[in-house]
């Protein structure tokens, strides 16, 4: 049994077979070794591809010779004598036995030094022979891999994934029915696969740094998204200890669930609301089954990185109209799209290695600097508007003014663009923007009165405030909402929507985490917006607290306190308001 330590970026637990998927270098087999009492194993699997290889080149002669003739057969003669080389498998054999190499690895090292001695060879027929070893070597590797194939619709049964990293296309692209949970070398706790693994619901844990090249296909892992651990080869004490915390969290969100359509009206009356995060429109369900009040932020950038094209007006068009229609009477916050960064769909004209992507051409500069691209969303984003009353728009990474009037000349460039087409459009339509950059939450008193509402964007306001990137694993001990500087920001953008009179939401991952309820009821937030298996358990929380004193408590973790002492002081409170809230460690402990 071995450890892997990293960090938790999705909660839960959950237990099954690693699918090692090597996304980095498609041609290179990386370097991976297994334990001393894995090599029979190893050996085993070499075997098995070896024999799978030799059907299928019998096989492949048979056609051949069937539709060519029969001499078209012995084409793959030089194959089935690779194949029966005897001193190649002893090598291969004690590659595995001496050095500890995967199957994989040795095959790839093995067949190296094959291919080598072909190509050195004077003979032009044998040289050329360099081929067939090549095809061999890919041969054995697609059949020892088999269940390692990068796309995960041929995988049998459901798997955790283990990966050097994740894209969020990819996370997106997970086939529900088939990943468990996954595990990744890098990433942070709010980069956009791990709040892709909390919407889905898998138990996920990144920052592992070296899990992918440990860790074989077929192992068996337990993934404790909770305290951010993986167990590899677990004993059978573990096993039962951690199935029994799982269904210790299951009763206890259960019990939750049941509460899911109440209010959030706080215990001395004050309404709240609720709103969901989400990316996809087929999520609305999901939402609205978690009893949130609406969808506070739509991540429109999705429809581009699942699709990996540019979507047509008329797909956005029906992403919006159905969500919409979808929600009733419940409001639905479009944000525009948010690419660049991490989020990269297309190549879209920006230098794609940009030395600092987060600080690049990303989410509304991209949009200024592609305003065709911009265009087509804006169209179908103001159709859908036309036609439904709930939905309003939202523009992320606003840092100066300008960028929000833009946006506003935009919509009305379009607006009577359609009208001249003789479409409907809304008569107002509510433009908010993200206060997700230091430099806005700083003016936001200033910003208020340009925008209809505010989103606190917190992942973004932290990355940016504290510079650290979110996606790092290196700092992301230095990643901490309670950090005084990003409260104080925080703090200061609900005072200055709150004098505007405008409404003031947070739709970063703070805004879900069931620790900060009570500290940012306090400070006057009233709109959450989070993941939706977090809705009925923040609802919850809001109804036990008595918003006079999360007032005290706010006010009493004031400017100069360290982060330490605000997360001490908040989780007495969040244990007196909902014990066993957060999925608590203390609840997964409970039982070790
Ligand atoms: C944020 O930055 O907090 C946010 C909600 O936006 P995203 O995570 O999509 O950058
Ligand atoms: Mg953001």
């Amino acid at each position: 049994m071995e450890i892997f330590k990293g960090v938790p970026v999705s909660g839960g637990v959950v237990v099954g077979q690693a699918f090692v998927l090597d996304g980095q270098d498609a041609g290179r087999v990386p370097e991976r070794f297994v334990r001393r009492d894995e090599t029979a194993r190893e050996i085993e699997r070499y075997r098995a591809a070896v024999e799978a290889a030799r059907k299928q080149v019998e096989a492949l002669a048979e056609q051949a010779a069937q539709k060519l003739g029969e001499g078209a057969g012995s084409i793959f003669d030089a194959h089935s004598w690779i194949l029966n080389d005897k001193a190649l498998h002893k090598d291969i054999a004690q590659r595995i036995e001496r050095n500890r190499f995967t199957a994989e690895y040795a095959v790839s090292r093995a067949f190296r030094r094959y291919g080598q001695a072909f190509t050195a060879m004077k003979d032009d027929y044998l040289a050329a022979r360099v081929h067939d070893v090549q095809d061999i070597e890919q041969r054995l590797l697609g059949n020892l891999t088999g269940a390692r194939a990068q796309d995960l619709s041929e995988v049998k049964g459901q798997v955790i994934v283990v990966a050097h990293d994740l894209t969020p296309s990819q996370t997106a692209a997970f086939p529900k029915d088939k990943v468990l949970g996954f595990a990744c070398d890098v990433g942070g706790p709010t980069s956009h696969s791990a709040i892709l693994a909390r919407a889905r619901q898998l138990p996920a844990v990144v920052g592992l740094e070296k899990a992918s090249s440990s860790i074989t296909t077929g192992t068996t892992l337990i993934i404790d998204g909770n305290r951010g651990l993986v167990v590899v080869s677990p004993d059978r004490k573990t096993l039962t200890r951690y199935r029994r915390a799982a269904e210790r969290l299951a009763a206890f969100e259960a019990s939750i669930a049941r509460e899911k359509d109440l209010p959030a009206v706080s215990a001395d009356g004050l309404g709240f609301n609720v709103f969901a995060n989400m990316e996809f429109p087929e999520e609305v369900d999901s939402i609205l089954d978690h009893g949130a009040d609406g969808v506070g932020l739509f991540r429109t950038e999705f429809l581009y990185l699942r699709s990996g094209r540019m979507p047509t007006e008329e797909e956005h068009y029906e992403a919006y109209a159905s969500t919409a229609r979808r929600l009733g009477q419940k409001p639905l916050v479009i944000r525009t799209f948010d690419l660049g960064a991490d989020k990269v769909a297309w190549e879209h004209d920006v230098p794609t290695r940009e030395q600092n992507p987060f600080l690049g051409c990303r989410s509304i500069r991209l949009s200024q600097h592609r305003p065709d691209i911009f265009r087509v969303q804006l169209r179908a984003i103001l159709r859908a508007a036309g036609e439904y009353a709930n939905i309003s728009v939202m523009v992320p990474m606003i840092t100066v003014p300008a960028e929000l009037a833009w946006t506003r000349q935009q919509l009305a460039k379009v607006g009577d663009e359609l009208a001249g087409e003789g479409r409907k459009v809304p008569s107002r339509l509510r433009v908010g923007m993200m206060v997700e950059v230091p430099a806005a939450a700083l003016q936001a008193g200033c910003f208020a009165s340009q925008a209809d509402f505010f989103s606190i964007g917190t992942n973004d306001l932290i990355q940016y405030t504290l510079a650290v990137d979110r996606t790092n694993q290196t700092v992301a001990g230095l990643y901490n909402p309670a950090n005084p500087a990003v409260l104080a920001l925080i703090r200061a953008t609900i005072d200055a929507g709150r004098s505007a009179g405008i409404p003031v939401a947070m739709c970063g991952e703070m805004a879900g985490d069931p620790l900060y309820a009570v500290l940012l009821a306090g400070m006057g937030l009233r709109e959450f917006s989070v993941t939706p298996p977090l809705v009925p358990e923040l609802k919850k929380i809001i109804r036990s607290i008595r918003v006079d004193r999360a007032k005290r408590v706010a006010a009493e973790l004031g400017s100069c306190s360290s982060p330490e002492l605000v997360i001490s002081r908040l989780r007495q409170e969040l244990e007196t308001a909902l014990p066993g809230a957060g999925n608590s460690v203390a609840d997964l402990d409970a039982g070790t």
